[in-house]
């Protein structure tokens, strides 16, 4: 037990790479109840020792040395560690002081569910999410509730407690089985997958159980409760790669914003495309499930709420909510929506990053903060979640040996620059074309900037400079426009296109106001046009610094709507 620990503070193990293979389990009834047992156990440990946590986190901050400490500039990196480090030290906030911690918790019946490399890996979860707190990188922490509670528990090792073993099987084929307590879970393992043979062909570094929440009851694979189990292995080595991804040689700047993206490689066609334009969530099933809960929540808990009506002050002591059967069953439906919309999206995705690969692996874009979209652009970023683009690209640019180089904005500012004259010029959002006195343009924005980055130098610490541009321009003006001549057909075939494309929209007359439309749109029932006033395209048109504080409200009042 001693020396496992000292190695776990050895920080210089260098990190092999790893990836994660799923497999779905079978659990029968009794089985399924045993799990839900010791998750439970597992949630009520993690809860008691993020309590406990937190508590030496306040104590350490509330310590006068922690204001000294912070009041040290952050030049004397040293000593500024050092003071940090010595308060940690005395309050007991670091992962090995969390396992002593879980060790001190681990008490009698609950060590019969938990075994104490569990309650361990617990236990760093903990100091892990209440350290985000610590470093300023999250406002609070979470305890699980027991209505959700524990979807995952991970052991890090393969000798004891939770492991995943394979035992031969019928047919000549090897059975797999995750081994926890005196539990034997048999996985579904299809040997027919070359993803599936590939990642048991490498040493498994550990096992993780987890649960999910499936549609129903009835839902395939699901138990009684309407839960499924998986395991996943997380494996030494490299992810199976299919054949049929083939990877070019190019090099492509690429332009994002919240709602399309320009794509503009150095040989091949230039590209227009909206993000995630066949994602269409069912804004008005969401919202009627919404309702529904809204309502079903005040019907089980009316001391929750005054005569009026109105939500009562918390305060400590408050009575517990409750939470229905029937909530509880339009609290999956939604969950099993909110699912359904993610995995459309991450297809998409993939399908978006595959197509830019296939023409090449070294992609140049601007860094984009898009946590700042998320404030300004609010639903429209959340829905299509450009980010989560990004690092998708990245992974799998990183896998197939090429590189994504992201430039700050603040030095390129291509969004601004004319190659022409040198010039750095904002335009407002409303201008979607760049055309310069100098003669450049006009070209769709977008792809400008996209062209701009392809060509940027790596070497040349990627500043854009006029003499780099010239011979590419000759080539590539044919090639922007026709990338948007292209856009535009699609647009009057029929699909719709995001306004900051810069194409004018055929067919739809778009009503004055909003209020009066939308009800006389409906009346008319004319297909077509109820369609595209449905999808109006996001995000609106903002004048910096002018309406873009109301669309931060509105984003505040979702996230606290969604608690
Ligand atoms: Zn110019």
């Amino acid at each position: 037990m001693g020396n496992k620990h000292a190695e776990e503070r050895n920080p210089s193990k260098p990190k092999t790479p790893t990836f994660l293979l799923e497999l779905p389990l079978v659990a029968d009834a009794g089985q399924a109840a045993r799990l839900r047992a010791h998750l439970e156990v597992g949630r009520q440990f993690y809860n008691a020792v993020l309590s406990a946590g937190q508590q030496r986190l306040r104590r350490m901050r509330a310590d006068p040395a922690w204001q000294a400490a912070r009041a040290i500039p952050r030049t004397q990196k040293q000593e500024r560690r050092a003071a940090f480090s010595a308060l940690r030290e005395r309050y007991g906030f670091s992962e090995y002081a969390f396992h002593e911690l879980a060790k001190a918790l681990r008490v009698s019946w609950l060590a019969e569910h938990l075994d104490a490399v569990l309650a361990q890996t617990l236990a760093s979860r903990a100091y892990r999410a209440l350290n985000q707190v610590c470093v300023g990188k999250a406002r609070r922490v979470r305890f699980k509730s027991r209505g959700r509670g524990l979807s995952s528990i991970e052991n890090k090792r393969t000798d004891t407690g939770m492991r995943f073993v394979l035992q031969p099987g019928a047919a000549g084929r090897p059975q797999g089985y995750l081994l926890w307590h005196d539990e034997k879970l048999r996985a579904l393992i299809d040997w027919d997958d070359p993803v599936v043979v590939h990642g048991l062909a490498h040493p498994v570094k550990y096992a993780r159980l987890v649960r999910r929440q499936a549609s129903s009851p009835r839902a395939q694979g699901a138990d009684r409760e309407g839960e499924r189990y998986v395991v996943q292995l997380v494996l030494t080595g490299v992810p199976h790669h299919k054949p049929r991804h083939t990877v070019g040689t190019d090099t492509i700047g690429l332009d994002l914003g919240p709602s399309s993206v320009a794509i503009v490689p150095q040989r091949a066609e230039a590209r227009l495309e909206p993000l995630c334009a066949e994602l269409r969530p069912d804004a008005r099933a969401m919202r009627r499930l919404q309702r529904r809960m809204e309502r079903q929540r005040r019907a089980a808990n009316p001391e929750h709420y005054d005569e009026q009506g109105r939500p009562k002050k918390r305060g400590a002591g408050a009575p517990r909510w409750k939470q229905s059967r029937s909530y509880q069953a339009s609290r999956r439906r939604k969950a099993a929506r909110e699912r359904k919309l993610a995995a459309h999206r991450k297809s998409l995705h993939g399908r978006l990053v595959h197509q830019i690969v296939r023409s090449g692996k070294t992609i140049i874009i601007e860094k984009i903060s898009y946590r700042g979209w998320q404030k300004r652009y609010g639903r429209s970023v959340g829905l299509r979640a450009p980010g989560m683009l990004i690092d998708h690209l990245r992974r799998t640019v990183v896998s197939t040996g090429g590189i994504l180089h992201e430039v700050p904005t603040r030095s390129t500012k291509l969004s601004q620059y004319c190659h022409g004259c040198g010039r750095v010029v904002k335009k407002p959002l409303s201008q979607r074309w760049h055309q310069c006195p100098c003669g450049i343009g006009p070209v769709q924005r977008d792809l400008y900037s996209a062209f701009l980055a392809a060509y940027l130098d790596p070497a040349a610490d990627l500043i854009p400079s006029c003499a780099r541009y010239v011979v590419p321009w000759e080539g590539a003006e044919a090639r922007l426009r026709a990338a948007h001549e292209r856009a535009t057909q699609r647009a009057k075939e029929g699909q719709v296109m995001p306004r900051s494309m810069g194409i004018p929209r055929a067919g739809a007359r778009l009503p004055q106001s909003r209020g009066e439309a939308t009800q006389e749109l409906l009346f008319l029932s004319k297909r077509g046009k109820v369609e595209a006033w449905k999808r109006r395209p996001e995000p609106p048109v903002l004048v910096p610094g002018e309406s873009s504080v109301r669309t931060q409200k509105s984003a505040r009042y979702q996230v606290l709507s969604a608690h």
